[in-house]
């Protein structure tokens, strides 16, 4: 049993290939779960880490449940799935969450080459505004997924200007190649279109939110009062 890794059952070998998914997951949805699942059997990843942000910098501001929430909703939400864990170490670090710092701490358990950290378009078209965003692609391989409602840029406008430099395109395989050995690519999904802000739009005006996430996160949210609008009256 790996002791830096808490709370992950039965961790991948140092030979496997791994996900890293963060989020706010606030709360996690379908879509999240979809998206994970595609890019686990795409990619062919032994193990994906849900990574609940617990101060994620770019959110602030939005009505975010307790990071103790959002890490029960995710657990129960992977529960069951062998291949899915989660990782609670944004929510034991101190500070911001940074994803660089994730991915470093994620680098110092598995071996250079096994992580690939995977994100949806949305977040990538803002990775510019991450702390050390260029050391990213640098640590571990990139996954872009597609997101319904917003257009993959074309291949030429890709890549961050700032990132351009360090990458050069693989046309044989459709992939941008750091020199480290480390790719960014990105991969169309049959996405949901599922935000996690609608949900919490929905439970704010007292509709359901069924089918949308899964059954154990609808009881979890409905049993804590997560998202519900204070003070209206209904009648
Ligand atoms: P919000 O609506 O509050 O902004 P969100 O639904 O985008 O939240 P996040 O927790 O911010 O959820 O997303 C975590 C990661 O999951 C991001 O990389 C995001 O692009 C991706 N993601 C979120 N929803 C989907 C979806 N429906 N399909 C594919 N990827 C998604």
């Amino acid at each position: 049993m790996n002791e830096r890794l808490p709370r992950e059952p039965d961790p991948p070998s140092m030979g496997e290939r791994v996900g890293i998914f963060g989020g706010t997951f606030n709360p996690i949805h379908f879509g999240h779960l979809r998206s994970a699942e595609v890019i686990r059997e795409a990619f062919q990843l032994d193990r994906v880490y849900f990574v609940p942000a617990a101060r994620p910098p770019h959110k602030e501001g939005e009505h975010l449940a307790a990071p103790v929430h959002r890490l029960r909703m995710v657990e129960l939400a992977v529960a069951g799935n062998p291949f899915f864990a989660v990782s609670t170490v944004e929510l034991e670090r101190e500070g911001k969450s940074y994803s660089v710092d994730t991915i470093r701490y994620f680098r110092t358990v598995f071996r250079p080459g096994a992580l690939f950290f995977i994100l949806g378009i949305d977040a990538f078209l803002e990775i510019h505004s991450w702390k050390d965003f260029a050391d990213i692609p640098a640590l571990c391989h990139v996954i872009v997924t597609s997101r319904p409602g917003i257009t993959m840029p074309p291949r030429d406008r890709f890549l961050p200007v700032a990132l351009q430099a360090a990458f050069w395109y693989d046309s044989a395989c459709d992939l941008y190649r750091h020199k480290t050995g480390h790719m960014i690519v990105s991969y169309e999904i049959e996405g949901l279109n599922i935000s996690a802000s609608t949900i919490r739009e929905k439970i704010r005006q007292g509709k359901s939110v069924r089918y949308l996430v899964p059954p154990a996160v609808e009881s979890y949210m409905a049993e804590h009062a997560l998202y519900q609008a204070r003070g209206v009256l209904r009648c």
